[in-house]
């Protein structure tokens, strides 16, 4: 490898890092990530991520808190169970940039309270437009749900089959979804994206709920 070459991969590596470091702090900073919990990860390249490693507290992730992934190779010593779903992903979609995984309040209560009904549809929230592809509160946007599960393999199977699936007509599936009563995994082609896809679903749901126990 030429010199050019090495600095150029090493900066890739390094933007990765940073990216994943920065969306930790950001969600630990808004209480989506108690107790250690969430997992975040960002592409370097079409065959690696950079991705945080198990029960690393997120709001104070350090270089050594973030492992380089080989999307094809063995789960790496100090993974998350949860990188398998990171993983799968990345692998399915090449557009995919990064993935972001949280435990926000919100989005815990509202995939338990949806879980029989397989989703929770969006309809008629201005903020959904900050969802790619998105471009009326008019629209009928679908978060799938699925029931938690400790065997993670199962459970990734399950999510690439249904993420694989097309939406109901006139619905736009939203770049998330929701365990029920664990959280929110949320992605992008970038970390901006992510991030704002994250920050977007986990408002929408407060605003529902708060809608619903609302009395005037
Ligand atoms: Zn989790």
């Amino acid at each position: 490898m030429t010199v050019a070459l090495a600095i150029v991969e090493g900066d890739r590596i390094e933007t990765a890092i940073e990216a994943v470091i920065g969306a930790g702090r950001y969600a630990a900073a808004r209480h989506w990530v108690p107790a250690t919990s969430g997992n975040f990860s960002v592409r370097i390249d079409a065959s690696r991520i950079a991705i945080t490693r198990s029960g690393a507290d997120k709001g104070a992730l350090t270089r050594s808190d973030v492992l380089i992934q080989t999307l094809d190779a063995p789960l790496l010593p100090g993974s998350s169970a949860e990188a398998a779903l990171h993983i799968r992903q990345y692998t399915d979609n090449p557009d995919i940039g990064a993935i972001f995984h949280a435990h926000g309040p919100y989005s815990t209560v509202i995939g338990h309270a949806h879980l029989a009904d397989g989703a929770v549809h969006l309809n008629g929230w201005e903020l959904q437009k900050a969802l790619l592809g998105v471009t009326s509160h008019e629209a009928t946007v679908e978060v799938p749900v699925f029931a938690n599960d400790q065997n993670i393999d199962a459970l990734s199977h399950r999510v690439a089959a249904r993420l694989g699936e097309p939406v109901s007509a006139q619905q736009i599936r939203a770049p998330g979804y929701l365990l029920a009563g664990h959280g929110l995994y949320a992605w992008g082609k970038t970390p901006r994206d992510a991030t704002r896809h994250l920050e977007a679903l986990e408002v929408l749901f407060h605003q529902m709920i708060a809608f619903r126990s609302y009395q005037p």
